[in-house]
């Protein structure tokens, strides 16, 4: 049973939709700079142990009145077998189908933000959206990727939509009161997303962080961040933007939905996960 979580930002209604859980990773390779004992410490007081750690992927869409907005697309029908793969069948549950999204930003080119932008014959999932991509990403893959498996599936993925991408530098407005920018590090033109409405603001952050530990420990990355001075960067630039707006923030790998704020304490911040009883 796909998971589904609707909540409001000021006047843009929001639905997370888990497209699955990733259970194949153990917990060290997202915590590059920590020592054994200081993992195992981090990850006790989130209940969590050394070994195998779960990471579910949650897509949002973002409903404005004018437009419906994807933020990424899931493991598609292909990553079934690897636990993801359930996005449609959230939007269904949700009374919306593919269809209806009328724009998609996509993060970046990792496996599941961009596989499901294609369905299982290989044709685009979002017959009538405008696919956002930051130029940068494209660059990576398209006109060549390195030849490894994901690389050319990423490649493959983009070149499939082509007709409707749009590629874009940020920081830049996608459509009213929806924001794409830079956050770099995970990989080199990794963006976030900032979506707000009168008072009220939300920052999608993506893959700047995987998991609130990170926000207690800025400095620990995952293993594949390709420049990790930058994640730090990006890291602390998000949660300032957190603080100094009472953001409400959305980890796509954070415990579903992904939701929570964050308060300042010295150098590092801690995350209030969010409590329904706020909407
Ligand atoms: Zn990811």
């Amino acid at each position: 049973m796909t998971q589904t979580y609707r909540f409001h930002v000021g006047g843009l209604e929001c639905i997370a939709i888990n497209d699955g859980d990733l259970t194949n990773y153990q917990a060290s390779v997202f915590f590059d700079g920590a020592s054994d004992d200081e993992l195992r410490s981090a990850l006790a007081q989130y209940g969590l142990e050394p070994g195998l750690f779960p990471f579910p992927c949650t897509c949002l869409v973002i409903k404005t009145g004018q437009h419906t907005v994807l933020i990424d697309t899931g493991g598609g029908a292909e990553s079934r077998e690897h636990g993801l793969g359930h996005l449609m069948d959230g939007l269904q549950a949700e009374g919306m189908s593919a269809a209806d999204i009328d724009t998609v930003i996509i993060s970046h080119g990792h496996f599941d933000h961009v596989a499901g932008l294609t369905d299982e014959n290989g044709a685009s999932a979002f017959p009538n959206a405008r696919i956002i991509i930051p130029r940068g990403e494209w660059a990576t893959y398209v006109p060549e990727a390195e030849d490894d498996d994901y690389a050319q599936m990423t490649r493959k993925k983009f070149l499939a939509v082509e007709s409707q991408v749009e590629l874009i530098d940020p920081d830049i407005e996608i459509v009213p009161g929806i924001q794409v920018v830079a956050t770099p590090g995970h990989t080199a033109h990794h963006v976030s997303v900032v979506a707000s409405s009168g008072d009220d603001c939300l920052i999608c952050i993506i893959d700047a962080a995987d998991h609130a530990i990170h926000f207690e420990h800025i400095d620990w990355h995952a293993e594949w961040d390709v420049d990790p001075a930058q994640t730090r960067a990006s890291r602390i630039k998000l949660l300032n933007l957190a603080v100094d707006q009472n953001a409400l923030i959305h980890g796509f790998h954070f415990p579903f939905p992904g939701l929570g704020r964050v308060s300042r304490e010295g150098n590092h911040w801690k995350w209030l996960p969010y409590s329904p009883d706020e909407d």
